[in-house]
């Protein structure tokens, strides 16, 4: 980034870093939803505390990206509701208080906003669990200006902000779209004052995985309806996750000296709807309770600097490896993917 680029990055934090103002339009809550909202989550944060009194010390936050739905281009609204059911539904069951992070520009149909669309997003709160913003049209901080991200940040607000105003809540988390935190220390501090700027708290991720390529493979095989396959493909990937989680706790004993708290992302995909409690269940199996973001985030792993930046979207235990001067050997026990599913995703 050259010297022009670097102080236009600093002017735009100062042009846009407010925070929006109190009122919202259309933002009257309705007693329900408020009330339903509220006791779901007390439900749920209620076995959060008993999982800790009860010594189960390790706890794992799950996160999903690309709200409402990895839909691969098909606008059945009824497979679209099938996959935010389940995975309602599964987590609900599970007592998994996630976080779904939104793109806003996929709200939007052929004719503008789409009332069924903000319906899947309202369908997840109703379910207690939170919503974060991945701004709205999933951009590369890589390729585009500071103003244009900035931009997007701010236009991605919109929706999913009101609806967390309706339930009593706030917007308060913001997901990097490819985990890109900006190649330079500059511009990664201009992104991050920023955020701060507008209210956000940086949603970082520890166990970062491929999960997009096998959802890619999964679909391809409903497609053409080889349902054998499809099944393969999701027994792998549960199997596949396994390793991942583990590897990460690895990795954070290594670094820590402990298990930290984590944090997993996986995407709103058909595989991880029809997976969901097969996944849950084997963070469970091994020894994992369920917990917010906040309360993960109070982990003071989630305080260590990151000080190596560059153009790759990594798990932050990996960040804070390279930052601390870890290198090779370090990492050579990350789990990959199967060849057959790497060879064939795209
Ligand atoms: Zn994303």
């Amino acid at each position: 980034m050259d010297a022009w680029q670097q102080s236009r990055c600093t002017t735009l934090i100062e042009e846009f870093g407010e925070t929006e103002s109190g009122h919202s339009p259309g933002a009257t809550p309705t007693k329900v939803n408020f009330v339903s909202h509220r006791v779901k989550r007390l439900f749920l944060l209620t076995f959060l505390v008993a999982s800790v009194a009860a010594g189960q010390t390790k706890h794992l936050c799950v996160t999903i990206d690309d709200l409402p739905v990895v839909a691969y281009g098909i606008a059945d609204t009824s497979y679209q509701r099938k996959i935010i059911t389940a995975l309602t539904r599964g987590l609900v069951d599970a007592r998994a208080p996630a976080i779904g992070f939104v793109n806003e520009q996929k709200l939007n149909d052929d004719t503008g906003l789409s009332p069924f669309r903000v319906s899947l997003l309202e369908q997840w709160l109703d379910a207690g669990l939170d919503l974060g913003n991945h701004t709205y049209s999933h951009p590369d901080i890589n390729t585009i200006t500071c103003a244009a991200y900035f931009a997007d940040v701010i236009r991605g607000e919109t929706v999913t902000r009101q609806l967390l105003r309706r339930r009593g809540t706030t917007l308060r988390y913001f997901r990097h779209p490819f985990l890109y935190l900006g190649s330079t220390k500059h511009v990664a501090d201009s992104l991050s004052t920023f955020l701060a700027g507008r209210g956000y708290t940086t949603a970082p991720v520890t166990i970062d995985n491929d999960d997009y390529m096998f959802a890619a493979m999964y679909h391809r095989a409903y497609q053409r309806r080889d349902t054998a396959d499809a099944k393969k493909v999701g027994r792998e990937y549960v199997a596949y996750l396994e390793t991942k989680l583990q590897y990460y706790e690895r990795q954070s004993v290594k670094l820590f000296g402990r298990p930290i708290a984590q944090v997993l992302l996986i995407h709103a995909s058909r595989l991880n709807a029809e997976h969901i409690d097969a996944l849950l269940a084997m963070i469970r199996r091994n020894g994992y309770s369920f917990a917010d973001l906040a309360s993960v985030l109070r982990d003071e792993a989630y305080h260590t600097p990151i000080t190596v930046y560059k153009k790759y979207g990594i798990s932050w235990l990996d960040r804070w490896a390279l930052s601390a001067g870890k290198t090779g050997d370090f990492f050579k026990e990350e789990p990959d993917v199967p060849e057959y599913i790497r060879a064939g995703w795209k």
